[in-house]
């Protein structure tokens, strides 16, 4: 970090591992603190095209470096992640609005994902098929691509950042991550952290830019020669943005975009478990979360019962007093305010004011279709497991959902009917784990982090052929004559 003319301290870009300040800033304003705490470096065109002509310099050498090596690293890494996670939370605390606890758990998180990701990094094994030709072979490689451009947001930091630059960088890329101008704070320290644990210069960069330099900064990384492969997570709107510019110059994409996840309380679930968890996929965070409920689904034999343990498990644990519902930025208020506003207008009704449970919300309000990323749930009362699911699926969005039920088989075949990359039985929506692939169906995106084939999704694969003899003049190789 520098400091600036105005006393106020700049945040740093990340380059082959220097600092780098840049002559234009812009300000970072806290939800917390309700004024400007930072100011942050705003990367240009030409910022951008160093930060990858730096993370190409880096993949040759990284790329050969031993596997032990490397999981020393990542190792050291998620040491620091954890030394460092009341510092860490802070800063999220200060830049997201996020409690300190959260910040805190998903520092935590993050710390986990990295541990697990080293452990991965020696399990990469390529395959030795039997192909047609007596005495030819082969063997496939999987091979690192080179330079991967990572995008992350702001809702959390630490975990979205960390995954960015973790699985690409474990299978032998180097990365360029956009970390999100609302925190880069965050995203500073976790590159700092890369530097600090003895990852080589160049193998993890970090920028942001300022807003209205998005589109102009992001075209020129996503084409950037030494680009090969591109991870977005964000909203579906952006990443399809980024998805187009990536195809044109012929990159593959991972795309995390956004979500609408509904929550089904079928009339056998546990009620108290069931309102407790939707109360918390709900509102944690203050509904920013991409797997966050938004949609609440009860079956009518059990729905007056089940809004009453809603409420009261919603107001307990998340009431006016217990403010833990800031959102990000006033862009994000006014959003929030207006999808109130229109469905309260077109017919629905308040079940409780705040954190808010609408009933009543039908496909005239914009809240039916649209994400959120606010404290806002709507309860729809249905009357069969049929009705349940066509309501779920009623959405562009498959990331996450949840079901509660007593039967185990009954939510089985449930989870298999609902259309999302997760679906979680007797707990909330948001839940996610190292092992499991994380990734949505329909405009949720496609490509997978994390789960059992842990990096292959950062890996292309090669095929070598050989003759055990030189025999050109006979068998299939004079098929084609
Ligand atoms: P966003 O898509 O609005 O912004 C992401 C980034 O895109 C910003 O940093 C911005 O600088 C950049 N951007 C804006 N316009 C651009 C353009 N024309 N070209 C290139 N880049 C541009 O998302 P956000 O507000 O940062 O994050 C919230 C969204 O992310 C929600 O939809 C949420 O569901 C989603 N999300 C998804 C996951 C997941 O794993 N699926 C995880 C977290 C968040």
């Amino acid at each position: 970090m520098a400091s600036s003319t105005f006393d106020l301290e700049t945040v740093s870009l990340i380059v082959a591992n220097q600092d780098r300040v840049t002559d234009v800033t812009f300000p970072i304003q806290s939800p917390v603190k309700e004024r400007i705490i930072h100011l942050c470096a705003a990367a240009s065109v030409k910022d951008a095209t160093h930060a990858a002509d730096a993370a190409q310099a880096a993949f040759q050498a990284w790329a050969k470096t031993p596997a032990s090596v490397r999981r020393g690293l990542f190792t050291r890494a998620a040491d620091l992640l954890l030394a460092k996670q009341d510092l860490l939370a802070t800063y999220q605390h200060e830049e997201t609005g996020c409690s300190r606890g959260s910040a805190r758990h998903t520092v935590g998180l993050a710390a986990n994902l990295l541990r697990d990701v080293a452990g991965k990094i020696s399990g990469v094994n390529g395959l030795m098929p039997q192909i047609e030709g007596g005495e030819r072979a082969a063997m496939v490689l999987k091979v690192p691509y080179g330079v991967v451009l990572g995008f992350a947001p702001w809702n959390a930091p630490f975990i979205l950042g960390a995954r960015a630059i973790a699985l690409p960088l474990a299978a032998g890329n180097t990365v360029v991550l956009k970390g999100s101008e609302l925190s880069p704070k965050c995203f500073w320290a976790l590159g700092d952290i890369f530097r600090e644990a003895g990852f080589p210069a160049g193998c993890v960069n970090i920028l942001y830019h300022r807003p209205s330099e998005a589109s102009e900064v992001c075209s020129a990384l996503i084409t950037h020669r030494a680009v090969r492969m591109v991870n977005f997570t964000g909203s579906t709107l952006v990443g399809a943005i980024v998805a187009s510019i990536a195809g044109q110059a012929v990159k593959p994409v991972v795309l995390e975009l956004g979500g609408k996840a509904p929550c089904i309380v079928l009339d056998d679930a546990d009620l108290e478990a069931a309102a407790a968890g939707c109360a918390v996929g709900a509102f944690t965070n203050a509904g920013q979360i991409c797997m966050s409920t938004e949609r609440i689904i009860v079956q009518r034999a059990v729905a007056e019962e089940f809004q009453r343990l809603l409420v009261q498990a919603a107001a307990d644990r998340f009431g006016m007093e217990a403010g833990l519902l800031r959102l990000v930025s006033s862009a994000a208020v006014r959003k929030h305010e207006e999808l109130i506003s229109d469905a309260v207008g077109k017919g629905a009704r308040v079940v409780l004011d705040h954190p808010t449970i609408l009933s009543g919300v039908d496909k005239t309000m914009d809240l039916y279709y649209t994400e959120s990323f606010s404290p806002i749930v709507s309860l729809h009362v249905v009357d069969t497991e049929e009705d349940a699911l066509s309501l779920a699926n009623d959405t562009e969005y498959g990331l996450a959902a949840a079901l509660f039920t007593r039967d185990l088989a009954r939510g089985l075949r449930v989870a298999g009917e609902l259309e999302s990359g997760a679906v979680h039985i007797n707990q909330p929506t948001i839940f996610d784990d190292p092992n499991l692939p994380h990734g949505g169906f329909k405009s949720s995106g496609f490509g997978r982090f994390g789960g059992v084939h842990g990096l292959d999704q950062f890996l292309q694969t090669k095929s070598v052929t050989w003759l055990s003899r030189q025999s050109f003049g006979s068998g299939p190789l004079r098929s084609h004559d």
